[in-house]
Order: C-alpha cells, then sequence, then structure tokens
C-alpha cells in the first residue's frame, strides 16, 4: 500500500510538472517569462518545492511547481505582492529587479524619495516600488518631507509648493498629503483619476493591505474589486474636495530662478518642488481617430480571457500587436489585425510563425495597409487598398507604441541605475 501511494503522488507531480512546463513554454513564446521589472528569484539549492509560494501569490500563473521545485511561469505579470517571499517556508525565493541578462532601470532615489535633480520626487510604481498601498504610502511620506522643507525655507507666493503629476494611488495619497499639511498644491493628470487601476480587467479581485489615508482615515479594504475601488476613490477625492486636473501631461520640467518650471500640456506653472508619480506605464501613442475615447478602446491587453464571442480589432505592426491578436483568437471572438504596413517585418520569428498558423486556420484576420479612420459604438471603419472597410466590432485593442517614462527622467536630468537581478 505505501508503495502505491507513492506512485500515485508520484504520477500526480509527474502530471502537474507537465502543465507547468506548457504553460512555460506558452509563456516563453508570447513573451511573458520574461520579466519587465520586479519578480520572485527562487533559488533552486534552497527550494524544498512546498508549494506555498503558489498558493500564496494572489495572481494567477506567475509561479508554478514542476520537477519538485517552484518555477516562473507568467513572470512578466508579477507585480512585486511579495506574498510567495512571506509564504516560503525554507527562505529561498527573494524580490529582485530585472535578470542577469536584462536590465531594469530604476531612477536613483535618497530615503526621502528625491532623485538627483534638487526638488524633484518620484513615488509609487516609477520609483520601482509597484503596489497600491506601497504607492499611496510613498506619496504621502514624499510630500510629509516637503512640506517640513518648506517649513524651514522661504515661501513664495509666486510659485506653488510642490506640483503632484499622476493620480494613480500614489498622486493621490500625495496630494491628500498636501491638502493636510496646507500646501500650495497643483495636481494633473494626462488622463483620468485612478491611474493603472482604471485599467485593471472588469470586475478584477483587487489584494491590498489597510492603509491610512490623509484627510479620510484608515482604508480596512483586503480584497475587493476594481469598480469598488475606484468607487472609494472617488468618494475620497468628492469629501475632501480635491482638485485635480485630469487631461493634462506633464512634459518638461527646467530649473528657473531657484525653482523649478514644470511644463505641461496646458501651461507652464513655478514650483518649489515636483512630485511624478506617473507610473511605469508611460503614455500610449493614440491614433487621433474619432471614437478612440469610447471605453471599449485600450492600450494594453491584460486579460484576454474576459472576450469571448466578440468581435475585436487589434492594430499595431509590432510583436505586442501581434501576441495580443493570437491571445485573443479562440474563445469564438473574431479578430481582425489592422497593420498600416505591407509586412510585419519587426516580429519575432516564433510570433510569426504562431500568426501563419492563426491566419491559415481563419482565427486571425490581417489586413495590410490599412489605417483606422474612426470607432463607432458596434463598427470600426478603416481605411484599405480595396477602399473604406466597415467592421463590426465589440473591442479595439491599440498597439502603436508610445513614450516610456525612463525617457522622460533622462531629458530633465534624473541618474537612472540599471538593475540586472538585483534584490
Ligand atoms: C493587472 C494589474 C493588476 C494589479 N493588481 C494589484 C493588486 O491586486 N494589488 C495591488 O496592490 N497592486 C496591484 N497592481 C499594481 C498597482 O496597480 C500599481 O502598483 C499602482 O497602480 C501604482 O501606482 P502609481 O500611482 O505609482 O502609478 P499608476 O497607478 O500607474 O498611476 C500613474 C498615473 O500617472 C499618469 N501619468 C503618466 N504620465 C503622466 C504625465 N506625463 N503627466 C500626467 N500624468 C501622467 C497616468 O495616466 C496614471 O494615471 C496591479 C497592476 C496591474 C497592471
Amino acid at each position: 500500500m505505501p508503495v502505491a501511494a507513492v506512485l500515485i503522488y508520484l504520477l500526480i507531480n509527474q502530471r502537474r510538472s507537465g502543465r507547468v512546463e506548457k504553460k512555460i513554454v506558452k509563456a516563453k513564446e508570447t513573451g511573458s517569462h520574461e520579466p519587465f521589472s520586479v519578480h520572485p528569484y527562487i533559488d533552486p539549492a534552497k527550494c524544498i518545492g512546498s508549494g506555498a509560494c503558489v498558493k500564496a501569490c494572489p495572481e494567477k500563473d506567475i509561479l508554478g511547481l514542476s520537477g519538485g521545485k517552484g518555477r516562473l511561469i507568467n513572470a512578466s505579470q508579477c507585480i512585486g505582492h511579495g506574498a510567495c517571499a512571506a509564504a516560503c517556508p525554507v527562505g529561498a525565493i527573494t524580490l529582485v529587479f530585472g535578470t542577469e541578462t536584462r536590465g531594469v532601470d530604476i531612477p536613483f532615489l535618497t530615503p526621502e524619495f528625491e532623485t538627483n535633480v534638487k526638488g524633484v520626487f518620484i513615488v509609487g510604481e516609477l520609483g520601482g516600488m509597484g503596489l497600491i498601498k506601497n504607492a499611496i504610502t510613498q506619496g504621502v511620506e514624499a510630500v510629509e518631507y516637503i512640506a517640513e522643507r518648506i517649513k524651514e525655507g522661504r515661501r513664495d507666493r509666486q510659485a506653488y509648493d510642490v506640483v503632484i503629476a499622476g493620480a494613480g494611488p500614489a498622486g493621490l495619497g500625495a496630494s491628500l498629503a498636501a491638502i493636510e499639511h496646507g500646501l500650495n498644491f497643483l495636481t494633473i493628470e494626462q488622463n483620468d483619476i485612478g491611474g493603472t487601476v482604471l485599467q485593471y480587467p472588469r470586475r478584477k479581485i483587487v489584494m491590498t493591505s489597510p492603509v491610512d489615508i490623509p484627510m479620510y482615515g484608515k482604508v480596512k479594504l483586503k480584497e475587493t474589486s476594481k469598480e469598488a475601488l475606484l468607487d472609494l476613490w472617488m468618494d475620497i477625492v468628492k469629501k475632501t474636495d480635491l482638485k485635480i486636473r485630469t487631461g493634462e501631461k506633464l512634459t518638461g520640467i527646467s530649473q528657473a530662478d531657484g525653482a523649478l518650471s514644470v511644463t505641461t500640456s496646458a501651461g507652464q506653472y513655478m514650483s518649489r518642488c515636483v512630485v511624478l508619480a506617473v507610473g511605469r506605464r508611460g503614455t500610449p501613442r493614440k491614433l487621433g481617430v474619432p471614437g478612440e475615447d469610447l471605453p471599449k478602446v485600450a492600450y494594453r491587453l491584460l486579460d484576454p480571457d474576459q472576450h469571448s464571442n466578440e468581435h475585436i480589432l487589434v492594430v499595431g505592426g509590432g510583436d505586442s500587436a501581434v501576441e495580443a491578436a493570437i491571445a485573443l483568437s479562440g474563445n469564438g471572438n473574431r479578430v481582425t489585425l489592422s497593420y498600416r504596413g505591407e509586412a510585419f517585418a519587426r516580429i519575432k520569428p516564433a510570433n510569426r510563425a504562431r500568426l501563419d498558423g492563426a491566419v491559415a486556420n481563419g482565427s486571425v484576420k490581417v489586413i495590410y495597409n490599412s489605417n483606422v479612420t474612426e470607432i463607432l459604438d458596434k463598427k470600426v471603419r478603416l481605411a484599405a487598398p480595396q477602399g473604406a472597410v466597415d467592421l463590426d466590432n465589440d473591442f479595439v485593442y491599440i498597439f502603436a507604441g508610445g513614450e516610456l517614462p525612463n525617457e522622460f527622467l533622462k531629458s530633465i536630468g534624473i541618474r537612472i541605475e540599471r538593475k540586472y537581478g538585483k534584490a
């Protein structure tokens, strides 16, 4: 009997390992195996294969067990909860930035979140530390430090005390702390209030820890939904009368007369300090066509499984567009990939092979030399070589490149450090 039990155990393990290895192969093909930023490093010499990390991770398919060891599957989806490291009974997991071969750029910051450019602070995910609670807390701490510095110095009525860029968790935390400390501040946001949370898939479960919100009090959420979290933020904004200029983008910062000159898409301001709470996702390039502001238009694909039996247009000619089109095919979806060029010249060979397969089996249709001209509620209009083409449409995903925040940081002289698998 014990022998039979051992055999069954081995068989179950072997099957589980097989499933995990298949997921790793798929993640490598789609590019989601390579971590972008923070992720767990599992020391194989220490790992005893308890599986505690896999159970503890609140996200899906980032870790798995194979061959009696913890393995990374979709490392790029890691958002740094750190629950895996805390759960590991033998301390085999460390959270690291980047890998030995793929560096991750993190701005140099003092413990008070100030960059090497005096008066310019970075909080939240842009500084390398993800998660909602961390972002809020860093925003609050940076502004508390700024308030202390301003108290000590001479107050300039011609300039803001602080301009805060970004209204995600970090920018909201910073702005509320600015109200609490009576600062003369301005908050701008290029899109809408909420930050990356706005981009989560519908009804996504959000894990967060209790956090103290200035002017509002302790919020004891542990597990909530995207929608409930956004409702809570709107309630906070309303009750604290926080004013945020949405649709205004920060475009430059320079030194001027002992203060900072801040340029945005709407004007120019003088400020003693600037808090950059702009996240790491950058500014996606828009097509600039009518209807692009409809809620069915997105610039990232977070959860392909939320789509079934839908008409979806993917726009772009790089790996991201091709990977999204492939990930969306199946599930009864009708996927069209629109590209303005005449061939996919820049994509990885594996993506090319998979796209060819998807086109051959009819699960993705490609329209080359085409441009979107209008997005309507239930349709999308393309200009194609054969003339105007109207397609039935429920969702549009646009992958037309964009600006990364690190390029902006470098342009204003902020020092960036490249981390290769550093804790
Ligand atoms: C799919 C997914 C699921 C996640 N789930 C969780 C979870 O369950 N729990 C958790 O704690 N964390 C989760 N996270 C991580 C969490 O969302 C981020 O760590 C957090 O949003 C970071 O906050 P932030 O304020 O630093 O940046 P962001 O939330 O990215 O906000 C940055 C804001 O700055 C704006 N901005 C950018 N550039 C400019 C500019 N030039 N001018 C003006 N505004 C600008 C952006 O439009 C954006 O609104 C998840 C992340 C993802 C992608």
